[in-house]
């Protein structure tokens, strides 16, 4: 029997529930804002990996995927760029075959202090953080960012041997002609629900036989970012890649920049700073800088048990989905969504 579904935001995480279920329930998507998408759209890459239920959308959307190929990454290290520091950062990856795993929650850093050492917090783990989730790899849980780490850490009994063998299998990132706008046009076109925009709720007591709400939770802590879009009348003599991080321990406001294009850069930042023009010595005064902020959601130590009680005090046809719960990338809000999805088609 048809339901009545009405869902809450119109995110990935909002878009992807109301493509599982429209064409099967009654289906209507309330957002705040007069677009959907929401955080979608400062998403550059996906990792294969990771993405096997996106990948699988995407194929019946007739969306074509787009292979990176320049996932050459940089650090911002002793005051220059540097491909990976290879030497430094050997050494503790080999030894770290002989370490014991740790059954209890640790933070990421100390999980790989204990694993490895202070190099490779600093210089592996810590940019891997910023990349993905903008914060600070002492407070994260790694049992919440990374579970997929301690798993390994138990069944392969070492992170690089469990990491050198998944390498081979698959590697690749990817993003989707036209970028993620095309996604959320693809689905906005195929899915077949009632959209209602310019429309904030603040009343969760809805009619409807079921609630799927894909709204960041307050309770969740946030690590807010700066966005800088900058644009150059001509082109800048960038190192060939896709961009570079910045590391903690060099002290700066800045998290990292994306090479879009050799006269486009995204700057990531915790303030606006211009000190990536020092860093790739570019002289030139840009074009134009569009601004922005957004923010993402933080998995401290005991996120796991946070999420646990939202769940249980949620009303029974009330179901919680978004990138807040287990995995902040665009294929883990997919992924949460279907689950969600297969549990109320079933
Ligand atoms: C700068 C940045 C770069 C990123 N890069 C990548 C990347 O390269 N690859 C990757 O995989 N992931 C990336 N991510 C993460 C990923 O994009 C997000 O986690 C994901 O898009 C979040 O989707 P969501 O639907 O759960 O949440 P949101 O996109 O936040 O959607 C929630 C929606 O709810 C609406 N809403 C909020 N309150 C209300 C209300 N009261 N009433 C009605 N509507 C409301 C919002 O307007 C929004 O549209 C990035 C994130 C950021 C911030």
């Amino acid at each position: 029997m048809k339901k009545k579904i009405v869902i809450l935001g119109a995110g990935i995480s909002g878009l992807s529930a109301a493509w599982y279920l429209s064409s099967k329930h009654d289906v209507t998507v309330i957002e705040k804002e007069s677009t959907p998408g929401g955080v979608l759209n400062y998403a550059r890459v996906l990792k294969t990996s990771r993405s096997q239920d996106l990948l699988q959308m995407a194929k019946e959307l007739n969306l074509k995927v787009n292979y990176t190929t320049s996932t050459t990454r940089y650090l911002w290290m002793n005051n220059k760029l540097v491909k990976f520091p290879k030497r430094k950062l050997l050494w503790p990856l080999l030894k770290e075959w002989a370490v014991k795993p740790c059954g209890e929650e640790e933070t990421i850093w100390d999980f790989a202090c204990r694993r490895f050492n202070k190099d490779v917090a600093r210089y592996i783990f810590d940019p891997m953080v910023l990349g993905i989730f903008g914060g600070n790899i002492k407070e994260l849980s790694v049992n919440a960012c990374f579970p997929i780490l301690k798993e390994w850490e138990h069944t392969h009994g070492s992170l690089t041997k469990a990491f050198f063998k998944r390498e081979k299998q698959d590697p690749s990132l990817f993003s989707f002609e036209g970028g993620m706008q095309s996604l959320t046009n693809a689905l906005m076109k195929n899915i077949p629900a009632k959209f209602c925009f310019n429309t904030e709720v603040n009343d969760f007591n809805i009619d409807a036989d079921a609630v799927i709400c894909s709204l960041p939770f307050p309770e969740i802590p946030r690590a807010h970012l700066t966005i800088s879009h900058v644009h150059y009348a001509q082109d800048l003599a960038l190192p060939k890649g896709f961009g570079y991080l910045v590391p903690s321990c060099e002290g700066e406001k800045l998290l990292g920049v994306i090479f879009d294009s050799p006269r486009q850069l995204t700057v990531i930042s915790k303030e606006e700073t211009d000190v990536y023009r020092k860093h790739l010595q570019i002289e030139q005064t840009p074009k134009s800088i569009l601004v922005e902020r957004q923010s993402i959601p933080q998995y401290t130590l005991g996120h796991q048990k946070r999420v646990e009680l939202l769940q249980n005090r949620s009303p029974p046809n009330f179901h919680l989905i978004g990138n807040y719960l287990s995995g902040a990338s665009v294929s883990d809000c997919v992924r949460i969504a279907k689950e969600c999805a297969d549990m109320l088609l079933y």
